[in-house]
This record gives C-alpha cells, structure tokens and sequence, in this order.
C-alpha cells in the first residue's frame, strides 16, 4: 500500500466558528483508513464527517484528521427484515434516495441529510421523532471500528456494550467507526400528512404537544424575538408517513414558505457583508414567516425533504452569517419554567436568533455525553456577536443546569469544563470506558480538549 497523503487545509464545522488548519487524509477504504491511522507518527487522531456538527466536535488543532466521506459503500441489505450493513462515511441523503424507492426509510433523521452515518452516531442524533423511536443509536445493531490499539473491534448492545455505549454519543473519541448495522423502518410512501398550527405563546406551544402523541414526528419553529404576551409564539408542525392513498394528495404546504424567505435572503449578497444580519432585519423575517401561516389549522400532504429537511434547499445557508460566523444554543430542560426563562432573557437583549427551533423529547435517555433526556429542547442560531453573545450564552448556561438539564455538544463550541460536568453528571463513567479501550489518548478532539475529555489529568 502506498503513502498516505496528508495534506493541510482550513477545517470548521458548520457555524464555521472557529476555523483550524487541520492536517487531513481523506482514505478510500477500510484498509487505507488502518493504513493512514498506522501512519500517523505518534499523533493524535479524529474522525471528520461532514462537519454538520456545528462548533469544534469534528476538529482536531494539534493531531490528524481521518476525513471518512469516502467510506460511502453499501455493504449488505435485506430486503424482508430492513437490516442494513453499510461504511461510516454514507450519508442519510444516499440511503434515502437508495432505500426509500424499495419502501424503506431511516428511523431517525436530523434537520439536514447531509450528515454521514459515522456523525449521527458520533453525536447520537436525535429527529422530530425522539418520542417514539429514540435517538440513531437505538437502531444501530453493530458498529465495527478502529480503536486505539490499531485493531478493528465489533461492538454492539450485546458485544462489547461498554464499548458500544459510549461509541453511541461519543463524539469520535473512541475510534473510527468503519462500518454499521443500521435497522430501517418501512413506509408505505415518500410522503408526509402533516398539520401545521400557528401558536400565540408558549402555553399554546404545550397544550399542542401534549395532544401531539399520535403524530410521530413533531416540531416547532419558534420566534425568540417577541416578548410579552406573545413571547413564544410559533408554528407547530407535526406528521407522519402517508399511506399510498393519501400521498397521491401531495402538494406544496407552508414549508415552502421557509424555503422560499431563506432562500431571498441568501440571494441578497448584502448578508454576506456581515451588515444586515441583525435584531430589526430577523424580527423582520420572523413577523412575515408568522404571519405567512393563518391563524387556526392547516393539513397537507408534502415531500419528506421539505419536512425533514427543509434547510437543505438553501444552499450554504450557513454562509449568510458572513465571516464572523455563528454559535448555536441547543438546550435540553426537564422544566418548562426555564424554557420561559431562556427566551425572556433572549427577547430582552439585543440579540437575537434567526432560526429557532423547539420540540419536547421523550424519556429516553443513554447517559453518558449523549445529549436527549426527558424535557423541552430549544435551539437557536446567533450570529456571532462575540463577547456580549458568549456573555449571554453563559447566563443561559446557569439557567440550564438549574433546571438540571444539558446543552448539545454536538452544536456546541465554548461551553466551560465546569459547566459541562454539572451538565453531564455520567461523564466520569464515560471516560473510564473511553480511558480502558485509549489508555494512551490516541483519539482527540479540540471539544474533548475543552472539555476535559480526554487529557491525562482531567478527572
Ligand atoms: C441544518 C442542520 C440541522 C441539524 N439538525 C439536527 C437534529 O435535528 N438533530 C441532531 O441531533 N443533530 C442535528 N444536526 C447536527 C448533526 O446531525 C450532527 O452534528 C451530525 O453528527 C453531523 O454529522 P457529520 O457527518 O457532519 O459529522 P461531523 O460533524 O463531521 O462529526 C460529528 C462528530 O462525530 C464524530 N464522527 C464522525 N464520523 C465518525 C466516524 N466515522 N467514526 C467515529 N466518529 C465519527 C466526529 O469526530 C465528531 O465528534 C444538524 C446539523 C445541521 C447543519
């Protein structure tokens, strides 16, 4: 086998904040990922999907990085029971497009589908559906990986557990993950029957979702501008795969509405002035998209990808915030007091989040660094403002781990080490895994730095 090329380059995830220069191989195969893993002279390694993950999960300043978007094959597929066997660096998109023809779709999807399998497991993903089915690491049957000794070892919820768990949720600082067993769930259409309702405030939010339990998947977008009686004020969308009969309805519905406004405001090159962006202009956009939706109910048929993944039409959205880029705040709280709280704060200071997303989680909950657990989770986009921006997050923090509950690390990139504890009480435990099966911290990342994850004298 020949060299590995390793080759630098700028590196960021998807808030492109911050931006490393990276020394990156991008292997074609499983062999060549060994390969370059054993050519790595003494270095640290990280795994990199397609960096959707927002802040500094996928980085690694001082190590290498094995790019895994060319471990994209299709390995094995049952057609009677959905067992799916495939490499790490597929994306949800292509098994879609692949599965979906045969009647199959995948169990859990976030809001884009450019993600890779090995990042939905890295950050165990969670889609509108956590309620029903949980995050992507429940359907995950087998994982095969690189770990530190350089060996490939299988790991599932019978092989290996601790190994598995702490994989599911672990933000790649237990190895490479090669290839995986992936169970998918049959549908009878490609499209979704959805309702669509405007709420007042958040009071109406919860009345919604607590009537919301036969829809399978269910989330809202939120306006965080609005204070006062209307604060949390939004549209509640919730669905379900359609039936063969009722997906001959298919048409347009709201959503186009989103796509539609993101899109204009992506075309208006001032944004990427870094001038424009701003409280007037996203209260702006948040009154029209509101508004846009009529007062009461609304039903539809519409595509999967407009309701999974209605951003990804945008292309680049995430260059409308220019070059300072910007910080994602995805929270999870037990209480819905806090969820009050954090937009009262939000509403009241001079920022302000052009895309805000709410949803209620389900009671699942894996421990570890994984993210969902019983509660209202809320996340919003913030241009980055700098300091009052990082002073405002860390208020929101102590709201959060008053009211016992987390942020995500797989949007997160400057959450503090004690914060982060308090947040993640099973952390210790995770480590003493990750510490046995990486005695010597060959698997790195700039967050596992940050956070205390993975140097010697952490604990
Ligand atoms: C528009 C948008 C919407 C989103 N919506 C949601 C959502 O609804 N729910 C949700 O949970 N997340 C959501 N996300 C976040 C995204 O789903 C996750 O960050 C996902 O992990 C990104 O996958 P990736 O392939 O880009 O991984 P990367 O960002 O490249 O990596 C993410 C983590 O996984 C690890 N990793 C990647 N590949 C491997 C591998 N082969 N082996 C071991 N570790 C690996 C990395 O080291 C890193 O720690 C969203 C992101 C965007 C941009």
């Amino acid at each position: 086998m020949t060299t590995t090329s390793w080759a630098t380059k700028p590196l960021a995830g998807w808030g492109r904040y911050p931006v490393i220069d990276a020394t990156c191989a991008r292997p074609e195969s499983q062999p060549q990922t060994l390969h370059a893993f054993d050519e790595r002279h003494g270095d640290a390694v990280l795994a990199h999907g397609f960096g959707r993950s927002y802040g500094d999960a996928s980085l690694l300043s001082q190590g290498r990085i094995l790019l895994t978007t060319r471990l994209d094959k299709m390995l094995a597929f049952d057609e009677v029971t959905g067992l799916l066997r495939c490499e790490s660096g597929v994306t949800i998109g292509e098994l879609i497009d692949v599965f979906l023809p045969r009647g199959w779709f995948v169990p859990v999807v976030p809001g884009t589908q450019f993600v890779s399998v090995g990042g939905a497991i890295g950050c165990n993903i969670h889609g509108k559906n956590h309620g029903h089915a949980g995050c992507f690491g429940d359907h995950v049957r087998r994982i095969d990986m690189l770990t530190a000794s350089g060996e490939m070892v299988s790991c599932g919820p019978d092989e290996h557990p601790d190994l598995f768990w702490a994989t599911v949720g672990g933000m790649g600082l237990t190895g490479v993950i090669l290839s995986v067993e992936l169970q998918l769930y049959p549908v009878e259409s490609a499209a979704i029957e959805m309702e669509s309702i405007r709420f007042n405030n958040l009071d109406e939010f919860f009345a919604i979702s607590a009537e919301s339990s036969d829809y399978f998947h269910t989330v809202s977008w939120i306006d965080c501008v609005k204070g006062g009686e209307q604060m949390g004020r939004g549209i509640f969308m919730r669905g379900r795969h359609a039936s063969a009969d009722a997906a001959a309805e298919l048409r347009e519905g709201p959503l186009q509405a989103l796509l539609e406004r993101a899109q204009r405001l992506l075309d208006g090159r001032a944004f990427q002035s870094n001038q424009l962006l701003n409280r007037a202009t996203i209260r702006l956009f948040n009154e029209a998209y509101y508004h846009k939706h009529p007062a009461g109910e609304l039903h539809s048929v519409v595509g999967y990808q407009p309701f999974f993944f209605p951003l990804d039409a945008v292309e680049n959205w995430n260059y409308i915030y220019g070059e300072r880029g910007f910080l994602q705040y995805q929270m999870v709280v037990p209480e819905r007091e806090a969820v009050r709280e954090i937009l009262k704060v939000i509403s009241k200071s001079k920022m302000a989040s052009f895309l805000a997303v709410i949803k209620e989680f389900g009671d699942r909950d894996h421990g570890g660094l994984s993210f969902p657990c019983a509660g209202t989770t809320l996340a919003l986009d913030f241009p980055n403002f700098g300091a009052p921006l990082l002073a405002m997050m860390e208020r929101l923090d102590d709201i959060v781990v008053e009211a016992g509950g987390r942020i995500y690390l797989g949007k997160d990139a400057r959450l503090s080490r004690e914060m982060f504890r308090r947040m993640y009480p099973g952390w210790e435990e995770w480590k003493a895994v990750r510490d046995r099966w990486d005695p010597d911290r060959v698997f790195q990342s700039d967050l596992g730095l940050r956070l205390g994850l993975v140097d010697a004298t952490a604990a």
